[in-house]
């Protein structure tokens, strides 16, 4: 770290902060983080690190010094009475023991501390609000200061009392603030997990993020369906004088508390107990990421105190990623709707976070190349919060000289077609425009969550209507009929009634998720939002030149080119009329409907400079999700500019415009509605 200079150091902590912002939105807000836990918790402690070294590089705004998190937009406000704050962090005894050290420093001389050791369960956190005794509120801990309102979403979890137990010789409490965390077990998980991949939708990476999007459901009755609990850990107010009778207390008012709480003198004690419970993480119903040690007296806690994000009373422990070692029996290649011939790696099967692992992806020939992946290998895979499970290395040292090197096909193995490599891609692509791969992976794409969302049609459903020659490309989906599903194998009359009506309904997807199913390269779920606010109507789009689109924040030239080509296809445009005369949808739907109030709701917006927190991406999708136009210069028109540090001539226009300015404070209070 030290051979940066203050100006080197300066720019990567804007780069780690513009990151670690975008990266907490996707992960808080969505609920589908793109980069693993791992690489995140990286980021954060090089940004710690620079800031140790230049302290005056630390603003209020760094991710250091406040919760990461933020409400999500739809839900109300609840206001915590006492801060939700995250914890501090150790990956080894010794930073263990410094902790320790610090609380002794902390604390008058002479005093004796005792810790409370207990898992931290991976889930999301939570504050329930009892008033004399009976179950009133319940929110996310937000950005630790304002959660969301998920007190219906609650009240649908078991294990949550609903009244408290009356302990006797207890008065029942005015005001109980419980702190827990909502999770999802594991066994729940997996099959919420086959569910979705049957029915064709996206699957959760992990029981985390599963139990994350079950409970921040605008619909009540979606969280019911799904099977989440609640360990109690803690209490915000009304805590008794230490925090284990706290939560005693808890068991006797009904709740279920964090299992394996145990009372210790010494940190070594408590170093024991971690390594004892990584031991057993594996075995236990629900995931854990680590163990968390916690100064047992309140008094104590007190006089510690916090810092803007964490308690200085309490550690979390936190393990590696889990990781297994198996042998890779083989290499296969998997064609995707584009045509990228991804390969995959077939492992002799293997137990890690709860789940049998037999696959895994090597992303590409140069993972591959780089890594030297040999078929025959015994390879280390990884899983934790992984999207899908990787190899992460081989060991060499069990290599037996028998393993075979792999190489890339050379034809596509669907159809034969030769493949290619364009220079500077790590893909390589079949060459053949009609490849079966191509429909196949399409038609299942089409019906999928984010795109269509056509319930009851999963790969073995496509496959059979495929191969019986009754559906071409997903336009034919429209023409089926009870009577030619009822044909099919596994196929009952109430499900063949169910998916023509599910494929009838999804007519009604809004213009974003169509573009999103129409599979155009490199338009995302996001990208088809954008556009899909930008312009309206299907119509409108096609008709949109290339250079127009370019102009748009998030589009750039190379989608630009894509869309433009896309919809210069007379193919592609019958396929859109056929669409269109079979009845789907062709507009932008829903915002209106939905945030019709929303200030900025139909609104012209501008951003520009540099913002304190958030990224300029993720600010202007936060816009668009609300149902604001952006756009990337001021005129008449534009009704608010939000302008950050350094902001320039689009500032200096707005305020001869006279447009109203505002900062990313008040965007945030507007965004939150
Ligand atoms: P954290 O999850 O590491 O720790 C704080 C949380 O632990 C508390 O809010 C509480 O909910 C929970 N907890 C569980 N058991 C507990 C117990 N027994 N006692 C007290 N608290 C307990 O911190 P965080 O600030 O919520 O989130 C950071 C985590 O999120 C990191 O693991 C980070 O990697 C991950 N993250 C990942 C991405 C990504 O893109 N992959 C983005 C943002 C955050």
């Amino acid at each position: 770290m030290s051979n940066m200079t203050k100006e080197q150091a300066e720019l990567r902590a804007s780069a780690l902060k513009a990151e670690i912002a975008r990266n907490s939105y996707l992960y808080y807000v969505q609920d589908m983080p793109t980069i693993t836990d791992a690489e995140y918790d990286g980021m954060m402690r090089e940004l710690r690190e620079i800031e140790a070294e230049y302290p005056e590089l630390i603003t209020p705004d760094s991710p250091t010094q406040h919760v990461g998190g933020y409400a999500k937009p739809g839900f109300t406000e609840v206001h915590h009475i006492t801060p939700l704050l995250s914890l501090a962090n150790a990956f080894s005894p010794e930073e263990m023991e410094e902790f320790d050290r610090r609380v002794h420093e902390g604390l008058p001389a002479g005093t004796v501390v005792e810790y409370v050791v207990e898992p931290k369960i991976d889930g999301l956190a939570c504050s329930i609000i009892y008033e004399n005794g009976r179950f009133v509120r319940a929110a996310t801990r937000g950005d630790g200061n304002v959660g969301e309102n998920v007190t219906e979403n609650v009240r649908t979890i078991g294990n949550v009392p609903k009244v408290l137990k009356p302990v006797p010789g207890v008065p029942m409490p005015e005001l109980l603030d419980v702190r827990g965390e909502v999770y999802m077990p594991r066994h729940a998980f997996l099959k919420l997990n086959e569910e979705r991949q049957e029915k064709g939708e996206q699957e959760f990476a992990n029981p985390r993020n599963a139990a994350a999007g079950s409970l921040r459901q605008l619909d009540p009755r979606v969280t019911a369906r799904r099977s989440l609990a609640f360990f109690a850990y803690g209490i915000g107010t009304g805590a008794l004088p230490t925090h284990n009778e706290s939560m005693d207390r808890l068991q006797q008012y009904g709740f279920t508390t964090t299992e394996g709480r145990t009372k210790v003198a010494t940190i070594q004690e408590a170093n024991e107990l971690i390594r004892a419970h990584g031991a057993r993480r594996a075995s236990l119903g629900y995931d854990t990421d680590g163990v968390v040690v916690k100064v047992n007296a309140v008094w104590q806690q007190n006089i510690l105190g916090a810092t803007g994000k964490d308690p200085r009373w309490a550690m979390a422990y936190k393990f590696p990623p889990e990781q297994a070692e198996t042998t890779l029996q083989d290499i296969v290649i998997q064609v995707g709707r584009t045509g990228v011939l991804t390969p995959t790696a077939v492992l002799d099967p293997v137990k890690l976070s709860g789940s049998t692992i037999s696959r895994a992806t090597l992303h590409n020939e140069d993972f591959i190349k780089e890594r030297d992946i040999r078929i025959g290998d015994r390879v280390v895979i990884n899983k934790a919060a992984e999207i899908i499970p990787e190899v992460l290395h081989v060991v060499p040292e069990k290599r037996t000289g028998k393993e075979q090197v792999f190489h890339m096909p050379t034809e596509c193995p669907e159809c034969g077609w030769p493949v290619v490599r364009k220079e500077g891609e790590a893909a390589v692509r079949c060459t053949n425009p009609h490849c079966p791969a191509l429909s196949r992976e399409g038609l299942i794409h089409f019906t999928s969550r984010d795109a269509m969302n056509i319930d009851g049609c999963g790969p073995a459903v496509l496959n059979q209507l495929q191969e019986k020659g009754l559906v071409k490309d997903p336009s034919d989906l429209y023409l089926l009929t009870e009577e030619t599903l009822i044909d099919l194998d596994r196929m009952g009359e109430k499900s063949a009634h169910n998916l023509i009506q599910a494929i009838a309904a999804s007519k009604e997807q809004s213009l974003d998720k169509l573009l999103f199913a129409l599979g155009i390269r490199h338009v995302g779920a996001k990208v088809a939002r954008t556009l899909a606010l930008r312009y309206g109507t299907m119509d409108a789009l096609m008709e949109a030149s290339q250079t127009e689109l370019a102009q748009i924040p998030d589009i750039g030239p190379v989608i630009a080119e894509s869309v433009v080509t896309y919809f210069g296809d007379p193919g592609n445009r019958d396929y859109i009329e056929r669409l269109k005369e079979l009845g789907l949808n062709m507009k932008m739907l829903g915002t209106a409907a939905a945030n019709e109030n929303h200030p900025f709701f139909g609104k012209t917006m501008v951003f520009t400079g540099t913002l304190p927190t958030l990224d300029r991406a993720t600010a202007q999708t936060m816009a668009q999700e609300v149902g604001a136009k952006v756009t990337g210069s001021v005129s008449k028109k534009t009704d608010y500019v939000v302008a950050g540090a350094d902001p320039g001539s689009k500032y200096t226009k707005a305020r001869s415009l006279g447009v109203t300015i505002i900062d990313e404070n008040e965007f945030l209070r507007l965004l939150r509605g």
